[in-house]
């Protein structure tokens, strides 16, 4: 490589250079020359490319240095006419600091704003500012920053109200507004000015500079070498493996190198891939291009010549020195604001900071974000400049006035848009990913667009008026180019001529949706501007409809009397687009006319006379129809090709979208108030007859004997019903047309009455959280609501248990508000909410009719709307169906039908009631007389109130009988109301009171026979409910009890008195130990049904279980991993660093029903993973299978052994001969090991044979007691654990195993032991069942798993144990007794007994050497208390009685004694109070996990005091126990014996050196572990967060920082940089960590998801609610609703008791068992 020889040579030759270099000398020659500029460019041209970009290798530190002495230090110099280092101290000296805060936000920061005081969601603070701010008491929004942004405290227009926090308050006294620049001479200025402009002009031209191998003037190098870099940049469109791998071709380079290019191009937006002369370069690019051209667009990359990048390089770091150098004083800064703003030779949009605006999206992502810093910390930290920025950047009105941005923004918008249809309406092609991209341009254009708009203006300026009204032309061009774009024809035939495009312009619509909103709440603030738009707004609406009904015949309907001209046009037939966007804008501001009262104030400004309201209504109405008709399944039916399919399901989805929250209130919504605001100017037969001949029903009710038309039409099925269900939706749009009144403007409501109204609807079907009614709810472009303001007038909040969220409730009094016919219900919301309410009323007693809702009334603009209820047409349509109903023998009519017919009529009959309540005389509304009147001649149809008597008694229309029994009541009461008014005070009052009184009396008694009926329902019920219980019992008699053995098992006989010692107190183990009744244990499989007796020699009954390694527990968990190869884990260290943990779900089976149980699931599993490669949530590999019964997560199986039965005691030897006599059977077992090694390894020993002792039977083979099928569970069972414990693959033959299970055995009695404390329950009967019988089997199985094992194996274990407390010359190494867990020992001493308790022929009973065995270690153990027991604490010593006395002299005279052994390194204690206090409370786990041990071991029940949490437990412990309540006399009886094991412990060498502080010193008692301390505001988690850098990329953030839980520790998640290798995969840092931290389980906390993590092991893991909670009682997944989140300790305690049970692994088992797509996730990988 040629250039990279040459590249160290330069450097050296610059040396010299640099050492002639004065920078003094080239600032005085600046002083002096005319032209500056011209000097500083050929300075920058020599030095610049001399120090950057040399060679492949950047070296930032070496090429900083020298730009600072070369290039920076005589701009400085210049700057201050000095040496600056004085210079700029001056400087500093008179800066005054900016009153904004303008903090740069990091990614994944937390930003606040106010929702009550921001003047834009824009506008944020940082947390330093928030919570010095007032708004932390208002309701505020809470977001995780994307980077970049800054804080907008102190700006006086960014906030309402509190614009300061307490620490940017301004001081009064120096709030005098002084100039920055009055301090500065002027010839600092002038200097200050040049070296500004000619610097930041460089910078800006070479970040936008393009060219690739030249410079621009004034530049070019004086000697131009051939060294090019190949730069690669960033795109949104190819994948990060994509580039990887490209990379690796094309530059061949390593994987890793590949991934660090990735990184760099990801983070800057460019990284140089290659350096090297051109052709080299050029090579590397083609292939790049080559590789990546074939799916899509090629990467960019570009061969640029290195002065060119040497000089980009430069530009960033003067940048960066421009910001470094305005930091010293508040003047320089200024300086630079009017340096960048000031205006270039080219006019307008020519400044410095308008170019680089300009040219953002061209620049890379690293210089966007340098000079974005630049702007930050100068433009917008002076107050002045900030506003003058904002021109440039954005700001409402000033942008429409002054630079006429809204009109610029619209036309940019409309030329992206360019395929035009002949009307020159938008064309879509296929919605492509090309296509998507040009839209994301749209879309941020629609975001400028949003951005002007989004302050509306308190007060008019003419010139505002007139650029908002220009601004509003070019947005009406636009809609008009959007108004009938996409329309679509019903296919008749098979053929179809395009294929359906309608997302681009739903797209569209979408994104419009809010600028159209926000357009006419502009118009809503000023009369003038109001009207001169809907002026504009109309003629655009008639330039549309130009060439509309051209040439069509128009045709005459008439109906009942009337008759109307209307053009012919059949939805099903001709072409009918969603997209109405000028005639939905004119909806709109037609509303605010009357809102504003502007029709009434200034009708002759209005073009009302010009407006046809047929015209109007046509299009919208056209839209509705086609809604209907797909609704109806007329767009389906021609054919089942798979187009029409298609066409079909489009269909569904467009209609979907024009109904849905999101687009509603600019398309259905205002299509309803158009056919109102067209039906309020027409008669209003009119309207109807052309509303029925749209919906293609005309024919239908227009015939004289429409009445009886089924009878003859019954031609096609089809047909039939689909002009069924078009009849119901027109009686719902008639229905909507005459009730929608909750639009302030159409009805005389108040602007919260709607939403009000939305949320009482939407509580109707159920009541709801407050994340789902938002989501219900139309947001406005601030993403609000504005729910919070009335929620509390309709409902009531009911708060969260542990699980589940808080939800609103209606409240009851709200209920009477209800419409079924809730325009924005869906059919599906529609039938819930009926059902709902009937519910509702049934239960308290009501009739079930769900009657219209008293409406409120109509403005005078819409007033006339009501007479359509009672228009002939009307009441024909409605007799028609009546008369249908009474006659349904044809059945050619729907229910439903009816039912919206009985509802209208209910809509009219309370409009009249109203008008007759409410107005004076002049009301012309009488429905009652029109509904009593017969049809006229010649068909003398029956009136519409007689055929309502007529279906009362209809046997068929039982539903809808209380429906009609209101309507016909309601009518009665109208009548009477009517005669009175008219006969005014004829009628006394009193009368017509007792009228009603006796009605009301009527209706009581009514209501009580109901509510008797109903209580009597609701027993009838309930009896039933009983019925089906007992008779679930009875068929499943076999599983209810099994349980109640198991139950019976675990509780009855613990509580039972032993038989043999009647009155003594139970005793668990020694030979005074209770002999419990023998009792037959039977159990039933869960999988044959069989009963079967748990015998040694039957067969083998098995636990489901499942066994896991475990730190839970751990005090250590800095301990490295043990090799497992080599581990002897024989004792357990008292760290308990790691642990294997046994569960079961407590479910049994035979073994042989287990064993064909799982290889039918293997079987299976097999299969499924060949054909179609899905995992599973278990291991089948690994042994894993779930249970059959309850399907928890289990990896092996654990046989039910029966009780050990106690021998009879005899006399027993003390402890002295015992000592004797186990010592003499270690000697003798030691010599018949020795003979049965190889005799190449046995040492030349001349040791006497030591003679087997008479008592003892070296070589008596003992008989397995047990079956074969048991004797293959214990090796299961054994090996599992082994395998699991140790992560090792199963060996059989491992001496290892039984340790591991006695270790495991051991463990799980200690977690348990800890959890119940931490429960705060009793240490037994508290237990479930299953762990129980867990921990039994757990013993038992320990107890006989030796004879599974080879015997002299096992028992040189117990050799090996009992040597840790009985010096045993012939055991090496073993640990002192600071490194042993007594509780380990203790089950393991007494586990491996039962090997050399087989050749024991000495009469010694187990019992016996239990006792022995167990007082020993009790002893050991409170040395290893006093030991570690610390020095005294200072807290107030307690008067002790006399009892006490005895136990505190005992504990000071073993701790003297200790001190005798040990020396010095024992602190002296003089208070015998505190180390008996010490040992007590220190051994108090030990024993309450031995108690459990030998409970279940021996199957002794515990006495009744240890069941429940009653004083006194000590001596009863211990009584159970076998053991003096005063400890301490295990000593001192035994002093003699002990004192020489004593001396052992003490002295060994390991015990001196972990007290003198060499090891780990873990002292008594243990405190549980507990998950880490969570703040209780989670902005606190996010900021700490935000300042996390991932550690392996040099202070990079991270994306996904990720909290341990367990240990606290911030781990950089789910990202490349941070992935290790694990067992020869790539892992992700947070499985990384459970490895080392929670032996593959772990529990972390995803901070910017705010969402919990469980993993375990490489590929399992689910996502669990975290434990925050915001004020709704609602967690955020995903931060997207941005409520505060407060922490919520229960829930928090709930998954630390998860964690502290170990059952995270059983909990990801059933959350993937039950969401399929958690088992595809990578979970390694993060
Ligand atoms: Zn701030
Ligand atoms: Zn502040
Ligand atoms: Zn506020
Ligand atoms: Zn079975
Ligand atoms: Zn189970
Ligand atoms: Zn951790
Ligand atoms: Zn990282």
């Amino acid at each position: 490589m040629a250039a990279a020889e040459s590249d160290r040579e330069v450097p050296s030759a610059l040396c010299t250079e640099f050492l002639n270099f004065s920078v003094k000398d080239t600032a005085s020659k600046w002083l002096q020359v005319t032209d500056l500029y011209k000097e500083v460019y050929h300075h920058l041209a020599r030095y610049v490319p001399k120090i950057y970009c040399l060679g492949p290798n950047l070296n930032p530190q070496s090429e900083d240095l020298l730009a600072q002495m070369l290039l920076q230090a005589p701009l400085e110099w210049y700057l201050c006419g000095e040496d600056p280092s004085t210079g700029l101290a001056k400087l500093e000296q008179n800066n005054q600091p900016s009153q904004l805060c303008g903090h740069v936000f990091k990614v994944g920061e937390p930003t606040y704003s106010c929702r009550e005081c921001a003047a834009d969601p824009t506008c944020v603070l940082c947390m330093q500012c928030f919570l010095g701010s007032v708004h932390k008491e208002h309701r505020y929004r809470m977001t995780t920053s994307g980077g970049g942004g800054f804080c907008d405290c102190g700006d006086t227009e960014a906030w309402k109200k509190g614009p300061y926090c307490q620490k940017h308050e301004p001081n009064i006294s120096d709030s005098c507004h002084e100039d920055p620049l009055a301090h500065l001479s002027t010839d600092m200025i002038a200097r200050c000015y040049n070296v500004f402009s000619i610097v930041l002009k460089y910078a800006v031209d070479m970040l936008t500079w393009d060219k690739e191998d030249e410079l621009p003037p004034g530049l070019e190098p004086p000697d131009r070498s051939d060294s090019y870099y190949c730069m690669l940049f960033n795109d949104e469109v190819h994948t990060y493996e994509q580039v990887i791998y490209t990379l690796q071709k094309a530059v061949n380079c390593t994987q890793k190198e590949a991934v660090s290019f990735a990184t760099t191009v990801d983070r800057d937006g460019r990284k140089s891939v290659r350096f090297g002369d051109f052709a080299f370069c050029e090579l590397a690019k083609s292939v790049i291009v080559r590789n990546t051209s074939r799916q899509s667009k090629p990467l960019r990359v570009q061969v640029m010549h290195s002065s060119v990048v040497a000089h980009q390089c430069f530009a960033l770091k003067a940048l960066h020195w421009l910001g470094h150098v305005i930091g010293y004083s508040d003047a320089l800064r200024r300086i630079l604001c009017q340096v960048g703003l000031e205006r270039g030779p080219e006019g307008e949009n020519s400044s410095l900071v308008d170019t680089l605006m300009l040219c953002d999206s061209k620049m890379w992502k690293g210089a966007r974000n340098v000079y974005h810093q630049l702007f930050m910390s100068s433009l917008l930290m002076d107050l002045k400049y900030k506003k003058l920025f904002a021109i440039q950047f954005a700001k409402a009105r000033m942008l429409i006035t002054e630079e006429n941005l809204m009109t610029t923004i619209i036309r940019t918008f409309v030329d992206h848009l360019r395929h035009r249809d002949l009307q020159g309406r938008f064309q879509f092609e296929r919605y492509t990913a090309q296509q998507a991209f040009k839209f994301r341009r749209v879309q941020s254009l629609i975001g400028d667009l949003k951005y002007v708009l989004i302050s509306r203006p308190t007060e008019w300026s003419d010139q505002l008026r007139e650029k908002f009204l220009e601004g509003l032309d070019t947005f009406l061009e636009l809609l008009k180019c959007m108004q009938g774009m996409d329309p679509v024809v019903r296919q008749v035939g098979q053929h179809i001529e395009m294929e359906p495009e309608w997302e681009a312009a739903f797209t569209l619509q979408m994104k419009l949706t809010h600028i159209i909103s926000m357009i006419q709440e502009w118009c809503a603030t000023d009369e003038r501007v109001l009207i001169e738009a809907y002026k504009k707004c109309l003629t655009a609406l008639t330039h549309c409809h130009s060439g509309f009904a051209d040439g069509e015949q128009p045709i005459t309907l008439s109906m009942c009397g009337h008759s109307v001209d209307t053009i012919r046009y059949c939805v099903s037939q001709e072409k009918v687009s969603i997209h109405l966007p000028v005639s939905r804008l004119l909806a709109g501001l037609h509303v605010l006319l009357s809102k504003m009262e502007v029709a009434y104030r200034f009708p002759e400004q209005l073009p009302l006379s010009e407006l046809s309201p047929p015209m109007l209504i046509e299009h919208p109405l056209r839209c509705l129809v086609l809604c209907a008709q797909v609704h109806a399944g007329m767009w389906r039916r021609n054919g089942f090709s798979l187009v029409n399919q298609v066409v079909h399901s489009v269909l569904w989805l467009q209609i979907y979208y024009y109904h849905n929250v999101k687009c509603r209130v600019e398309m259905f919504d205002k299509d309803l108030i158009m056919l109102q605001a067209g039906a309020s100017m027409m008669d209003p037969n009119h309207f109807l007859m052309i509303v029925l001949s749209r919906f293609e029903l005309y024919h239908i009710f227009s015939s004289a004997d429409c009445r009886k038309r089924y009878n003859r039409e019954t031609a096609n099925k089809d047909v039939v019903q689909q002009n069924n269900t078009l009849t119901e939706e027109m009686l719902h749009l008639i229905m909507m047309v005459v009730g929608e009144r909750f639009e302030a403007g159409i009805g005389q409501v108040e602007g919260c009455d709607e939403i009000k109204r939305e949320i009482l609807h939407q509580l109707c079907i159920r009541p709801m959280a407050h994340s789902e009614l938002v989501k219900a709810l139309p947001e406005n472009e601030n993403k609000e609501t504005g729910m919070e303001r009335v929620i509390d007038c309709v409902a009531s909040f009911k708060k969260p248990g542990v699980t589940g969220r808080g939800l609103y409730e209606l409240r009851p009094e709200c209920a009477k508000q209800f419409n079924l016919y809730f325009h924005h219900y869906s059919r599906a919301d529609q039938s819930k909410a009926e059902e709902a309410q009937r519910k509702l009323k049934r239960q308290n007693g009501e009739d079930t009719a769900l009657p219209p809702p008293v409406l409120p009334p109509f403005c005078p603009l819409f007033a006339s709307l009501v007479n359509i209820l009672q228009c002939d047409v009307l009441l024909g349509m409605l007799g028609a169906v009546l008369q249908w109903a009474v006659e349904p023998s044809a059945g050619h009519w729907s229910e439903s039908m009816l039912q919206r017919v009985l509802h209208l009529i209910g809509m009219a009959l309370l409009e009249e009631r109203q008008q007759l309540e409410n107005s004076s005389e002049d009301n012309d509304f009488n429905f009652t007389l029109k509904m009593s009147r017969p049809g006229e001649a010649p068909s003398n149809t029956a009136s519409v109130l007689a055929l309502l008597e007529n279906l009362q008694n209809a046997p068929h229309l039982e539903v809808h009988k209380d429906m009609i029994r209101w309507l016909l009541k309601t009518e009665a009461g109208i009548k009477t109301l009517r005669e009175r008014s008219a006969s005014t005070s004829t009628v006394t009052a009193s009368g017509s009171r007792g009228q009603e009184e006796t009605a009301c009396d009527k209706d009581k008694a009514e209501r009580k026979r109901k509510a008797e009926m109903a209580r009597l329902r609701r027993e009838k019920v309930m009896a039933q409910m009983s019925e089906m219980q007992r008779h679930f019992i009875n068929e499943n008699k076999e599983l209810f009890q099994q349980s109640l053995e198991e139950l019976d098992a675990s509780t009855s006989t613990s509580l039972e008195h032993s038989p043999t010692s009647s009155d003594a107190a139970l005793v668990c183990v020694g030979p005074r130990r209770s002999r419990p009744r023998e009792k037959r244990q039977v159990v039933t499989c869960i999988l044959c049904q069989e009963e079967q007796e748990i015998r040694a020699d039957g067969k083998a009954m098995v636990l489901a279980a499942f066994v896991q390694r475990s730190t839970v527990m751990s005090k250590n968990r800095k301990r490295p991993p043990h090799d497992p190869k080599r581990y002897d884990p024989l004792f357990m260290h008292p760290d308990l660093s790691f642990g294997t943990h046994t569960g079961s779900c407590g479910h049994i089976m035979h073994s042989h029903c287990w064993q064909r149980y799982s290889e039918a699931v293997q079987a299976k599993e097999q299969r499924r993973q060949q054909r179609l490669r899905v995992h599973t949530s278990y291991d089948v590999g690994n042994g894993e299978f779930l249970c059959p019964l309850c399907e928890c997560l289990s990896n092996t199986v654990i046989p039910l052994l029966p009780r050990t039965k106690g021998s009879s005691s005899c006399e027993q030897p003390g402890l002295g001969q015992w000592l004797k006599t186990s010592g003499q059977q270690i000697k003798a077992m030691h010599s018949a090991h020795r003979k049965l090694q190889p005799v190449s390894t046995v040492e030349e020993t001349v040791e006497e044979e030591c003679p087997a002792p008479e008592v003892f039977t070296v070589n008596y083979i003992p008989t397995n007691p047990y079956s074969s099928t048991i004797k293959e569970m214990l090796t299961t069972f054994g090996t599992a654990t082994y395998k699991v414990g140790l992560k090792v693959h199963p060996n059989e033959q491992d001496p290892r195993i039984p340790i591991m299970c006695w270790g495991s055995c051991a463990y799980t009695i200690q977690s348990i032991e800890r959890l119940l404390v931490d429960e705060k329950k009793p240490l037994f009967g508290s237990l479930p069942c299953r762990q129980d019988e867990c921990l039994s089997s757990l013993a038992r199985f320990g107890s006989a798993c030796w004879t599974a094992a080879c015997q002299p194996t096992v028992q040189g274990h117990f050799i090996r144990l009992v040597a840790a407390l009985i010096p045993d010359p012939l055991v090496e190494a073993s640990p002192c007794i600071l490194d042993v867990d007594m509780l380990h020992l203790l089950v393991s001493v007494v586990l491996s007994y039962g090997s050399v308790h087989s050749q024991d022929s000495s009469g010694l009973s187990v019992d016996a050497v239990q006792l022995h065995l167990f007082h020993l270690i009790t002893v050991a153990h409170m040395v290893q208390i006093l030991l570690t027991s610390g020095p005294e604490e200072v807290t107030m010593e307690q008067e002790s009685g006399e009892a006490e006395r005895g136990e505190e002299e005992g504990a000071c005279r073993l701790y003297n004694t200790l001190r005798t052994h040990v020396g010095s390194s024992l602190p002296e204690v003089g208070s015998g109070w505190h180390l008996w206090r010490c040992v007590k409370t220190g051994i108090l786990p030990y024993l309450r996990g031995a108690a459990l041990f030998f409970h279940h071991l021996n199957g002794v029940p515990a006495p009744p005091e240890l069941h429940a949490l009653c004083p006194g437990q000590w001596e009863v412990l211990c009584g159970y126990l076998s053991l003096p309540s005063n400890l301490l006399q295990l000593f001192h009886s035994q002093q003699e014996l002990l004192e020489p094991l004593l001396h052992g412990w003490c002295t060994h060498p390991g015990v001196q050196q972990t007290l003198q502080g060499g090891g780990v010193l873990v002292s008594f008692p243990r405190e549980s572990n507990s998950l880490i301390d969570l703040p209780d505001d989670y902005s606190a988690l996010i900021n700490q967060a935000s300042s996390f850098t991932c550690p392996k990329s040099g202070g990079d953030k991270s994306r996904a920082p990720t909290l341990c839980l367990v240990c606290g520790s911030m781990l950089c998640s789910q990202s490349y940089c941070c992935q290790t290798e694990l067992e020869g995969e790539d892992v992700g840092a947070c499985t990384a960590h459970t490895f080392a931290c929670g032996a593959g389980v772990g529990i972390f906390l995803r901070v910017r998801e705010s969402q919990v993590l469980f993993l375990a092991g490489k590929t399992k893991g689910c996502f669990y609610a975290p434990p925050y909670l915001d004020d709704y009682g609602e967690t955020d997944q995903g931060l997207r609703r941005g409520n505060p989140l407060h922490l919520c300790h229960e829930r928090y305690r709930k998954i630390q008791k998860l964690w502290r049970q170990h059952s995270i692994t059983e909990e990801i088992g059933h959350a993937q068992e039950a969401n399929q797509t958690l088992v595809g996730i990578d979970w390694q990988h993060l």
